[in-house]
């Protein structure tokens, strides 16, 4: 028994005409940056400070919840700075010759 399918490999179907001949032509990495807002409004120090902030206001050591949030912040920069880089692949379609990207796994 011999098929010419190739089994484990997806076919690419075109989005503009649906063909199933496509060929790749390309692939880079986009590795994304993590938002600088974001890690501004996640730093360490400034959970530090809201931790501060929710110790002072229940009567709990201020260092306790400065502690939290440095802790927090710090798991949180971790999180932001470990992205993936996410593998563009571009195709080409035979049949109508329009140019497309898939998003890989990396
Ligand atoms: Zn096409």
């Amino acid at each position: 028994m011999k098929t010419n399918q190739s089994f484990g490999q997806t076919p690419v179907i075109c989005p503009f005409c649906h063909s199933l001949h496509t060929h790749l032509l390309q692939t880079h990495q986009l590795t994304t940056q993590p938002n600088s807002t974001s890690v501004m409004a996640f730093s360490p120090m400034a959970l530090a400070n809201i931790g501060m902030q929710i110790s002072k206001r229940m009567n709990l050591p201020p260092m306790l919840g400065g502690l939290t949030g440095l802790v927090v912040g710090g798991v949180v920069l971790l999180f932001l700075n470990h992205q993936k880089p996410i593998n563009v692949l571009q195709y080409q379609c035979e049949q109508c010759q329009e140019t497309f990207e898939m998003h890989g796994p990396s």
